[in-house]
């Protein structure tokens, strides 16, 4: 009985054991179904990571190809553009430099290389002041500082309008003469070169010439039968050929002012021509500014009165003589005091001064109450037959060319002329003259 209890027992055991087993077993069944589960998912994922990453580089490879077409057809537009440039540089007939901020030439166009005679060569990299000199029309090398390329590069200047002409030195020394334009470059708000167009214009200048020899030409030929009008017209207005009629009279009377006014223009042209063909000659002697002044005023005092203008003058004592052409200075104080009359309205005032400045030179001062100068035309008022729009309207007579002569007569005898003005309400002219020497049979030249 005993022994049978003891198997019994021991069936059980193993049974137990085994039934334990097999949950183990099952258990590890599971986790390798689960770890299988987990591999296919992982193996899933790593193919769809490759499929992107297929995908990825194939859009790359497409991409790639893309940008390859677009760089090469902007570079081939680049290229164009490089070209038509290139085309137009070198086609026009200007003569073009582009330097960089050391002034050193970094292109010339085709026109460039013609009038100067350098190849491109030659030239790129050097400096343009250096290599290109400059002379004034006088045939004095204009400076380093003075170049408008440097004042340009250094900021002094934003665009460099050169409307006065100037020699340009060719390769071979020999030269031409030119007038340019010069701009900066700039980029990110630094001047980073600039860029000079200039032009030959000995063909303007012989133009210029040609027309200025005409003018005197034609201004000589008109003397000789202006004077006979002058002449005839005076005897018979004085009855020295017999009795006129009250109403005859009133006709030579036009007659006679209407030559004397044309005998004036001739003579105002005929300074002109005098002065740009460099002929117009200076006579100095030791003058009296004041006395001349105050002859001048007598002269004008007709047309002061009848406008009823308050004329005041203050000269200052003891202003010595000074050396000047007397012909020469009477014609500025009368342009000058004719202008103040004529852009003056009835009942204004004028006033002139004259006095000395630190013992070396004379201020001539005409101020007037009159119409006064627009401001976008005071930089225009001593340009050869410039008028002012303000005054074309009025009743006013005028060539323009007064003060273009009298400023070429003051610039020459070493003085300034320059003037204040404000519209409707009046206009100073100031005029300083060198008390010294004016240097002997010297042309006067066009003022600068
Ligand atoms: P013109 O008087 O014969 O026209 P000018 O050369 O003497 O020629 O003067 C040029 C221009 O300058 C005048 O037409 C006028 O517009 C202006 N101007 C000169 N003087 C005066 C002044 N005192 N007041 C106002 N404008 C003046």
């Amino acid at each position: 009985m005993k022994f049978h209890k003891r198997i019994t027992s021991t069936s059980d055991s193993i049974a137990l054991k085994l039934a334990i087993l097999a949950k183990e077993k099952e258990n590890a069944r599971r986790k390798l179904v689960v770890t299988a589960k987990q591999l296919a998912a992982t193996a899933k994922e790593k193919e769809s990571i490759r499929r992107k990453l297929v995908v990825t580089a194939q859009e790359l490879k497409r991409l790639h190809g893309t940008l390859e077409k677009k760089v090469l057809q902007r570079t081939k537009d680049l290229e164009q553009i490089r070209s038509k440039n290139e085309a137009i540089l070198t086609s026009i007939g200007d003569g073009l430099v582009v330097v960089d901020k050391e002034g050193k030439i970094s292109y010339i166009n085709k026109s460039f290389e013609e009038m100067l005679g350098w190849k491109t060569q030659e030239i790129v990299g050097k400096s343009m002041v250096e290599v290109v000199p400059r002379e004034d029309l006088n045939g004095i090398g204009v400076s380093f500082k003075e170049r408008i390329l440097t004042q340009v590069l250094e900021g002094q200047k934003f665009v460099a309008d050169l409307t006065n002409p100037f020699y340009y030195v060719r390769k071979d020394k020999s030269r031409f003469p030119a007038s340019s334009i010069v701009a900066p470059v700039v980029l990110n708000k630094k001047i980073v070169g600039a860029v000079e167009v200039f032009r030959d214009i000995t063909k303007e200048k012989e133009i210029d010439k040609a027309k200025t020899e005409f003018v005197s030409l034609a201004s000589h030929q008109l003397r000789t039968p202006l004077s006979t009008v002058n002449w005839y017209s005076e005897m018979l207005l004085t009855g020295d050929v017999g009795e006129v009629t009250p109403e005859q009279k009133k006709y030579l009377e036009e007659i006679y002012s209407g030559n004397q006014r044309m005998v004036d223009l001739v003579n105002t042209l005929l300074d002109v021509s005098r002065i740009e063909m460099g002929t117009f000659m200076v006579e100095p002697k030791p003058t009296d500014i004041v006395k001349l002044a105050r002859s001048v005023i007598d002269e004008q005092k007709l047309q002061i009165d009848e406008k009823k203008i308050k004329f005041s003058r203050s000269f200052e004592d003891s202003i010595p003589l000074m050396r000047a052409d007397p012909k020469l200075l009477r014609m500025v104080i009368q342009n000058l005091l004719s202008n103040a009359i004529k852009y003056t309205p009835e009942g204004g005032k004028i006033g002139v001064s004259i006095s000395l400045d630190n013992e070396k030179n004379v201020s001539l001062k005409m101020s007037d109450t009159g119409y006064g100068i627009p401001k976008n035309q005071q930089d225009k008022i001593f340009t050869k037959l410039f008028r002012a729009d303000n005054v074309i309207g009025k009743d006013t007579e005028g060539t323009g060319l007064g003060l273009y002569i009298a400023k070429s007569i003051v610039e020459q005898a070493g003085g300034k002329l320059w003037f204040e003005s404000v519209e409707n309400s009046g206009t100073t002219f100031y005029a300083t003259l060198p008390l010294g020497e004016i240097k002997k049979k010297r042309g006067i030249k066009a003022p600068s």
